[in-house]
């Protein structure tokens, strides 16, 4: 077993981690604070720019075509900066990645030169509704076949970054008579389509740099070359994609808990209470080094899971296990960081409470922490034959 990373990777990750900290952190406050739309785009083409908006798309379209590895070490760079970008980052790379998996020529040349150069500044991922979060098979989004196409209707809610998309991946049910989750198809649907509308940001706790909007489609109409891969077959690729995502959310929330820890230790290290430095305390470099551990724990999980993929294995339960870890982690790591700085942590006159609020949607989107329990259960179980 080889624990060092390749060069490819290395560079990636060096790459991933000089922008992350000249270009995205001096912002990151300001988005937070104003979500400035412009300084939002502007982090987003740079990172276009610099082949991560396709990490894991062939050079032939324009991607960087490294493995997912070098993603998920990136991702962890950007998230440590600046997590709004990084998340809109993470779901425009698995737009992308989904797209170059069950696409055909046409859709595959059509987006995917227009997602990594930048020219799309964001890909949009439809998945959710209000009636189905943990449950999207319940979905009531439907597309009815027309003479020469078809017609979507319905809405899609809490999409990450919508109003930046160039494109959206939308899930719909084609298949009414259909047993749960069968008749299920997913689509390709362009920005300007007249008949796709984006709403008005939610109002949320953190990661305000990122949008979050609703998605709604009336008599939306595409020809028959939006279908993206197999009709009533939809299903199993968002089950896939998901799977795939979870590295990259594990990844940027690692970032956020390790931006935490690194800020509070520190921090121990300059504040004297007891006329000494408060890292003198056994009980603050318990605090620390358990911290430590648990992170490195997640980063092993992720780059294990990452392994996996990029050796076409079946990696669904070693994502889930990465996700709910490192995600839970990260949200602790910022509980430990923030309590390490005392009161001066709860202030946002520093960056801890950003932390906080940040990491705390980690252990919910893409999948929230119950339902990667109930993944993981479900092959452990699967996995005793009776
Ligand atoms: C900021 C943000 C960005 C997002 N971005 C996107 C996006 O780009 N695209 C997209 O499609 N979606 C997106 N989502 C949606 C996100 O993936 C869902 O919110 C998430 O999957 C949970 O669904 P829900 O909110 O409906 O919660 P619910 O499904 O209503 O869950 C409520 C609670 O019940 C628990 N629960 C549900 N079922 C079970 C079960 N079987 N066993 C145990 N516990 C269970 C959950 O874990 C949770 O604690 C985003 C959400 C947010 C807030």
């Amino acid at each position: 077993m080889n624990f060092s990373l390749s060069e490819e990777q290395t560079l990636i990750q060096q790459s991933a981690k000089r922008i992350a900290e000249s270009e995205l952190a001096p912002l990151a406050e300001k988005l937070d604070q104003q979500g400035d739309r412009s300084a939002f785009l502007n982090n987003l083409k740079i990172l276009a720019e610099n082949g991560f908006m396709g990490v894991n798309i062939s050079e032939q379209y324009g991607g960087t075509n490294a493995d997912t590895v070098s993603f998920s070490l990136a991702l962890t760079e950007l998230g440590r900066a600046c997590a709004s970008t990084a998340v809109t980052t993470s779901v425009t790379n698995m737009v992308a990645e989904v797209i170059q998996s069950v696409g055909n020529e046409a859709q595959r040349s059509r987006y995917l030169p227009k997602i990594c150069s930048g020219d799309y500044a964001a890909g949009g991922f439809c998945l959710t509704e209000s009636g189905a979060g943990s449950d999207p098979s319940a979905m009531r989004c439907s597309a009815e076949k027309t003479n020469d196409g078809w017609e979507i209707n319905g809405a899609k809610q809490y999409i990450t970054s919508a109003e930046f998309a160039g494109v959206f991946v939308v899930w719909a049910v084609t298949d009414k008579n259909a047993s749960k989750g069968k008749g299920i198809s997913c689509f390709l649907v362009e920005a300007n389509n007249p008949g796709l509308s984006v709403s008005k940001a939610e109002k949320k706790m953190g990661q305000h740099g990122s949008t979050t909007n609703e998605v709604v489609f009336d008599k939306c109409l595409m020809n028959d070359a939006a279908l993206l891969g197999e009709l009533n077959k939809g299903f199993k690729i968002a089950v896939g994609e998901l799977a795939g995502g979870r590295i990259g959310v594990g990844s940027l929330a690692l970032g956020i808990g390790l931006a935490a820890i690194d800020y509070a230790r520190a921090y121990t290290k300059e504040r004297q209470q007891f006329g000494q430095a408060i890292s003198n305390f056994q009980g603050l470099q318990w605090m620390l080094a358990d911290t430590y551990t648990e992170l490195e724990a997640a980063k092993l999980l992720l780059l294990q899971a990452a392994y996996l993929k990029d050796q076409g294995l079946p990696f669904g339960k070693a994502a889930s296990m990465a996700k709910v870890f490192s995600t839970e982690a990260a949200n602790k790591a910022c509980y430990t960081a923030l309590q390490l700085m005392g009161g001066a942590g709860y202030l946002s006159e520093y960056p801890l409470e950003r932390y906080a609020r940040d990491a705390r949607i980690t252990t919910i989107y893409e999948g929230t922490s119950e339902i990667q329990r109930v993944i993981i259960a479900r092959e452990l179980l699967s996995e005793i034959s009776n």
